[in-house]
């Protein structure tokens, strides 16, 4: 059995989940159930990222302890993935006692071994950044951060550095050598040049806990006492730590990750911090780092500010989980940014899945009840055929293209209705052969169909799985077989997608 380990990013509780967090799970959601149908052993992770300031500040305005405050936000985690049928196999804390203790133990490693090092920063400092600016932008005069052009404090702090910049070259290589290491390409041209224009500073991994109280903290000795560790630094252990790192021996243990799934706006992490972490604990890089875009809600990047947040709850309460689920896939290919809108729901909606899918297999249980008792007629002759790449896309993030092959294939089963018009065949005895070909191939469509769409779609597809009389649970045996279904009786239930007006 191949293994299959994904990752979400840890999601910040500094605030409820929203479309973006949706978008990012869903994605892994299906790929999870895609490689768990394929029969892969499958391991899928997603969690919660509790440490730093942001949530040291959020927990005050909220007048909570920092922990009590990350205890109220991450139920909300999780009724969100309950809610959208997210079927993760762990779901991790940074405040978990064993992550916690994985990271206090890379720490003492990497120091004993000379890639942590202390040192005296004197220089600019973006305080809601928690960077160090040793190069700001000067704007109107006054000196800004140059990430994100808020005005920045000097400081002078003793803090511990990681090795960083010793790397710089073997990261530069391990991308070039690797074409999947980062996806898509954009991405990985936008990392290359990144390392090519730039030095590579030395990470400041460490916080004084005269500035910083809300952090893992860091062992003394080795480190001298009064550090919390770095928020980025700790969160992206978690991708071992849930596997139960240090000890390499657990069970548990699958390393490399096939798949860190992220945002765009935390590639710099993933694609340059975390490989070399791992390179300098000894461990591979992870096999691919997959980076999706943005959604935008009528044109605006979504914010609290802008009020502009879907809550997926909402939406979810009037399409139904599979529609959403599809539209985030269907609507925008993987890496862009998207448009959300109700107005792009209805339409997929109505068109895609109301009208195509649910019409073709309401019409066709239809016509099996009335023509053949409700039993799937055998027949010899085949008049749906099988496209052979209605799989392609998936291993390459390509879902727009996995599933616009399943919707051609949809519109074939459909046209083959309007063409043959089973109600003309019913009429003459000569003609029952080709109606029992025409009802039993759709029949036979509809349960590959029902197996193909089972990760985007997995309700709906189990519904279908059922009014066609299909035994057990969904599997992929005799994914395409002609005939595979006759002999069942068929169960037709309500529409799956009822028109929305
Ligand atoms: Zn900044």
């Amino acid at each position: 059995m191949s293994r299959y380990y994904l990752t979400t990013p840890l999601y910040y509780v500094n605030a409820a989940p929203h479309l973006g967090h949706a978008y990012t799970t869903v994605i892994a959601d299906c790929l999870a159930r895609y490689h768990r149908l394929k029969g892969d052993g499958v391991f899928f992770l997603t969690g919660t990222d509790e440490h730093g300031q942001k949530i040291e500040q959020a927990a005050a305005a909220a007048g909570k302890a920092p922990k009590e405050f990350a205890d109220s936000i991450v139920p909300g985690f999780k009724k969100l993935w309950e809610t959208l049928h997210i079927s993760y196999d762990h779901f991790i804390r940074t405040t978990d006692s064993y992550h916690t203790d994985g990271v206090r133990a890379a720490l003492e490693k990497l120091f004993k071994e000379g890639k942590i090092y202390p040192k005296t920063y004197d220089g600019w400092y973006c305080v809601p950044d928690e960077t160090f600016c040793p190069k700001p932008d000067i704007e109107n005069g006054k000196p800004v951060c140059p990430d994100c052009h808020r005005p920045i404090e000097q400081i002078k702090e003793k803090n511990y550095f990681f090795k960083l910049g010793e790397y710089q070259n073997w990261l530069a290589g391990h991308i070039e050598k690797n074409d999947s290491f980062i996806v898509p390409k954009t991405r990985r041209n936008e990392v290359l040049s990144f390392l090519k224009d730039q030095k590579l500073q030395d990470l400041c991994i460490s916080r004084p806990k005269a500035r910083l109280e809300w952090g893992i903290e860091m062992p003394s000795p080795p480190f001298e006492p009064g550090y919390v560790t770095y928020v980025w630094f700790d969160a992206l252990l978690n991708y071992i730590t849930a596997l139960g790192y240090p000890d390499m021996k657990n069970p548990k243990w699958i390393w490399p990750a096939d798949v860190h799934l992220i945002g765009k706006d935390i590639l710099r992490p993933h694609a340059i911090y975390w490989p070399v972490m791992l390179k300098a604990l000894g461990l591979e890089p992870p096999k691919t780092v997959a980076v999706h875009g943005w959604w935008l809600v009528e044109g605006e990047k979504m914010s609290k500010s802008r009020g502009n947040i879907v809550d997926p709850h909402t939406i979810v309460a009037e399409y139904g989980v599979d529609a959403y689920r599809y539209f985030l896939l269907r609507e925008v290919p993987f890496g862009h940014d998207g448009t959300f809108s109700e107005k792009a729901m209805d339409k997929r909606y109505n068109a895609d899945l109301a009208n195509d899918l649910g019409n073709l297999l309401h019409r066709t249980l239809t016509m099996i009840e009335k023509y053949f008792g409700g039993v799937v007629p055998c027949y010899t002759q085949s008049f749906v055929g099988m496209p052979a790449d209605l799989e392609k896309g998936w291993d390459s993030f390509d879902f727009q293209k996995a599933i616009s092959g399943l919707w051609a294939w949809i519109d074939q089963g459909n046209t083959l209705i309007d063409e043959r018009k089973p109600w003309v065949l019913a009429k003459a005895a000569a003609k029952t052969e080709e109606l029992k070909a025409v009802l039993g191939g759709l029949a036979d469509m509809l349960r590959t169909l029902a197996i193909l769409l089972w990760p985007i779609m997995p309700s709906t597809s189990e519904n279908i799985w059922k009014q066609l009389g299909c035994p057990g649970k969904i599997s992929r045996e005799k994914l395409w077989a002609a005939g595979a279904s006759s002999g069942q009786k068929v169960q037709k239930g309500r529409p799956l997608f009822p028109r929305r007006e």
